[in-house]
């Protein structure tokens, strides 16, 4: 028996290794792998077992981040560098699209692991590189961008540094509405708004007046220099944000800081400034109370800019857990983020070593509604916001009024079990809003991975998700008769006029995550950072979220947008003179 068996083993190491190292394979090979929103199928062509040339056949993987991460890794292997690693920012897609390749080297007969051991490149990082400018900017965020391009017209050698291999930051993948006052559609609209009116909503949260007033005076040329300047193309209706007074929100092409981001980079190319991504700024250079550069790690070593002017647009720190707790005790791991990976508050940390003042840094926005695995901000949910929906618990209770701040809802979310919360919504209600047209891509994805359900009964919804069905049955009956009562007996929902009754009903699951820092560096109207003891810090300027004191403790919807573009404007004006 034992002979039996050592010949059988024998036999079967000489199989495999048979088989591992037969043939000289040619052909073209599909490989396909699930990413973040969907399958990821690659054709890889193979010619004597060499990759001759990968392309993409099919993706969702519509976020900008993905897409690009996916084309990135596509251009490595094209070019022979099989050194494989996760694009920041886009796991998801970045492991999808490796599964394919190697799910396309295994159908070929090929040995992913011993194939890529041949071709493996190992960078060197010892390179120490230098370079003059008049201008760097720290971040390629919007706030980024529009200074590089103002100084840059200007007259003056301006470079960009971007940590990230992608440009855009949270800009990138934000809605980009940008609230101007008295612009061109409330015109049309006859919406009667003032920068006085704009100034008193935003004050309201107890920011810093004098910096708001630059914002608010001038938010509408910023629109219009996006517009006229920049070639950005603004939708002809406007939105409403809450905590304003009136409609005065431009929204650009898409709803989406793609456009914003796509034509601030054609105007950089336009006016030869250069990008350098994977270029992660570490340290000002302070000599003599001036800055006067930065230094950078590169891929393959340092890089030192020396510089007359250094403007940090980093963002904010919505991505930095350690930061986030330090500042907001209420934030734990319970609570995800909607933020890029970029947003690490480097900026804040290199100018406080420098002797650089801080404000606001405890005033933290949270999302309620939010990706439970990803953290990113669900734009389905919306029917909460526009034409009615119900959130409940696991036990199958409301548990909070669904109109409440952003961060009453957040909290009140993290106390429930598990701390996620099931928004439920009908038929009626998803019809009316604009959902299906607008986040078909999103709410596909959500259904496909289970964390959304189209029912036809509440029933199936609490089957669905484990949740107390009878519970469940009893609380829409009591918000339905409430709702037909016109009061909310529970928790006094500000809206209602809709009830959860058609179906199919709508389930989605959600955890809230942290959405925006409002706190950050200090600074004057001029853009220029304040040490602990007011004075101007010579040579170092900043703009957009990295900034503190203007949103106070809620910045509004659509403010950030008018806020990167103003400051940018000045940030840059300024540091070129
Ligand atoms: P804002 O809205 O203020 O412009 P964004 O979040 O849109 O901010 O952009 C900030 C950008 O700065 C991001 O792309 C981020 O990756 C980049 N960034 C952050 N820290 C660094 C750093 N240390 N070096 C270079 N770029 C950085």
């Amino acid at each position: 028996m034992k002979k039996f068996f050592r010949t059988l083993a024998f036999f079967l190491i000489f199989t495999i290794f048979f088989t591992s190292c037969k043939k000289n394979v040619t052909g073209s090979f599909q490989g396909k792998a699930k990413g973040h929103n969907g399958d990821v199928v690659i054709d890889v062509d193979i010619e004597n077992s060499k990759i001759k040339n990968v392309s993409l056949k099919e993706s969702v993987e519509t976020e900008d981040v993905g897409a690009i991460a996916i084309n990135k890794l596509i251009e490595k292997v094209n070019s022979s560098d099989f050194n494989l690693d996760i694009v920041t920012g886009a796991t998801y897609s970045s492991e999808a699209f490796i599964s394919a390749f190697a799910d396309a080297l295994k159908k070929a007969g090929l040995n992913y692991k011993n194939y890529l051991k041949k071709d493996v490149q190992i960078t060197k990082r010892d390179e120490k590189k230098e370079m003059d400018v008049d201008v760097v900017v720290v971040g390629s965020g919007g706030a980024g961008l529009i200074s590089a391009i103002k100084a840059k017209e200007n007259g003056k050698k301006v470079v960009v540094l971007e940590k990230l291999p992608i440009i855009g930051g949270n800009t990138l993948i934000s809605g980009a509405e940008y609230a101007a006052p008295q612009n061109w559609l409330q015109d049309k609209e006859n919406i009667k708004d003032s920068v006085e009116l704009f100034e008193k909503d935003v004050e309201k949260a107890g920011g810093n007046k004098e910096l708001i007033k630059v914002l608010a005076t001038n938010a509408l040329d910023g629109a219009k220099w996006l517009r006229d300047d920049v070639g950005v193309e603004w939708m002809d209706h406007l939105m409403f944000f809450g905590g304003h007074s009136v409609k005065r929100s431009l929204i650009p092409k898409g709803q989406s800081g793609k456009e914003l981001i796509n034509k601030l980079s054609d105007k950089c190319s336009k006016l030869g400034i250069d990008i350098l991504t994977e270029t992660n700024c570490y340290e000002l250079i302070f000599e003599d109370n001036k800055v006067k550069g930065v230094k950078a790690n590169i891929k393959t070593g340092q890089l030192t800019v020396n510089a007359k002017s250094v403007i940090l647009a980093t963002g904010g720190f919505g991505a930095n857990k350690k930061m986030l707790y330090e500042n907001d005790k209420e934030i734990d791991d319970k609570i995800l983020s909607t933020n890029q990976p970029g947003s690490t508050g480097d900026g804040i940390i290199m100018a406080q070593k420098i002797g650089a003042d801080v404000v606001d840094m405890d005033k933290i926005q949270l999302y309620p509604i939010c990706d439970v695995q990803t953290g990113k901000l669900l734009y389905t949910a919306d029917t909460r916001l526009t034409t009615g929906a119900i959130l409940v618990n696991k036990q199958g209770n409301r548990f909070v009024e669904e109109l409440d701040t952003r961060r009453k809802i957040s909290m009140a979310i993290k106390e429930q079990q598990d701390s996620i919360a099931y928004q439920i919504w009908d038929e009626d209600s998803m019809q009316k809003s604009k959902v299906l047209q607008d986040h078909k891509i999103e709410y596909d994805n959500l259904i496909e991975n289970k964390k959304m359900i189209k029912a036809n009964s509440i029933e199936e919804i609490a089957d669905f998700f484990d949740l107390d069905k009878e519970n469940l049955k009893k609380t829409i009956e009591k918000f339905n008769k409430d709702s037909e009562n016109g009061k909310d007996t529970l928790f006094n929902l500000r809206r209602l006029g809709f009830k959860i009754e058609k179906a199919p009903f709508y389930c989605l699951k959600a955890v809230p995550a942290v959405h925006h820092t409002m706190g950050g560096l200090k600074i004057n109207k001029e853009a220029k950072v304040l040490n602990t003891k007011a004075q101007e810090i010579d040579g170092l300027f900043a703009a957009g979220e990295v900034t503190g004191g203007i949103h106070g403790n809620n910045r509004l919807g659509s403010v950030s947008i008018a806020d990167i573009t103003v400051f940018g404007i000045i940030a840059g004006t300024n540091a070129s003179k």
